[in-house]
């Protein structure tokens, strides 16, 4: 059953080796460092045990980070001066927003002002539209995060049956997308679709971006199929866990992702990645 389970750390490890590598590189020959900058509004606790596996990882492969908190309450304006102070500060390779921000902050608003090409998690509109047009941009990092493990899985995509359970813009349709760029058969489907049960049981390929604790069972799951769960729950004992019923599936499956231990865990290896690309696109 053990050999089932695609772990992060495995993959974390080979992604930071060669990010740490750069960084080596990067002191000895420029003097000089790659930085980013997390930008958090308020004290959402999932954001600060966030921000705390960011610290560590930015330590592991020796990136700097500027660490740039702001008040629950600060307007929009005042968040979108302090972005723009980061888009000009030429110390500052990349920058991350933490997400969510607070209700009175417009989204849309505030995506739009961050630089693109600092833009490491891909929100920008102007990366967006890059990415769907196969033009280089920076990707969301959950997206090249769950593209990393089938990968890892030496699964050749190539006409194969993809399922993405979610439809968001951060990860259901980017993975959707990346799909279907390595020549997959790409079915998504969401809240508002029919059948779902049964058009998830026809993929090679599942990958799950809801948020719904152990929403996918057996008969879900086709023999033998790749299962890449992106979804991070608290089920009703206080427990974390994914969006597939992890000891339902495993006799049918080749692959399964954790949760905890799958797909999160190198969500930051992919940001480590951005980041360092951003660093070479300004030189
Ligand atoms: P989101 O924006 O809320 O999107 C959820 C998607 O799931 C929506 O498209 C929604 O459909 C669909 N959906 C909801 N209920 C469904 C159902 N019963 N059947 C089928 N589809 C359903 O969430 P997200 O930001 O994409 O995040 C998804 C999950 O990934 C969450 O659990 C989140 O915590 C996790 N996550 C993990 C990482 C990581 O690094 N592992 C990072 C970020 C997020 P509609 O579009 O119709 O509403």
């Amino acid at each position: 059953m053990e050999n089932k389970y695609l772990y992060g750390k495995d993959i974390a490890e080979i992604v930071d080796n060669e990010t740490q590598a750069f960084v080596e590189e990067c002191k000895k020959k420029n003097k000089k460092t790659p930085k980013i900058a997390n930008l958090s509004v308020g004290n959402d606790p999932a954001s600060a045990s966030y921000e705390k596996g960011l610290i560590k990882k930015c330590e592991k492969v020796g990136v700097d980070l500027e660490k740039v908190q702001l008040k629950e309450d600060v307007s929009e304006i005042e968040l979108i001066r302090v972005l723009h102070q980061l888009n000009q500060n030429s110390q500052i390779d990349g920058i991350l927003i933490q997400m969510p921000l607070p209700n009175h902050i417009n989204l849309n608003r505030v995506r739009n002002e961050i630089n693109p090409d600092k833009d490491l998690d891909g929100i920008h509109p102007i990366n967006a539209g890059r990415f769907y047009q196969g033009l280089p941009c920076f990707v969301p990092c959950t997206a090249l995060s769950a593209m990393e493990f089938i990968h890892h899985s030496n699964t050749d995509l190539e006409g194969k049956q993809v399922v993405v359970v979610g439809r968001s813009n951060v990860i259901g349709k980017p993975v959707a997308q990346m799909c279907l760029n390595e020549h997959a058969s790409v079915t998504i489907v969401h809240s508002k679709s029919h059948n779902i049960e049964e058009i998830c049981s026809r993929a090679d390929v599942l990958i799950s971006a809801v948020g719904k604790a152990r929403l996918i069972k057996k008969e879900w799951v086709k023999k033998d199929a790749v299962v890449i769960d992106v979804g991070v729950n608290v089920d009703e004992n206080g427990k974390l866990c994914g969006d597939v019923d992890e000891a339902d599936v495993m006799d049918k499956v080749k692959y399964l992702t954790p949760v905890p231990k799958g797909v999160g865990v190198v969500t930051n290896s992919m940001l480590m990645r951005n980041l360092i690309q951003a660093y070479k696109n300004r030189r």
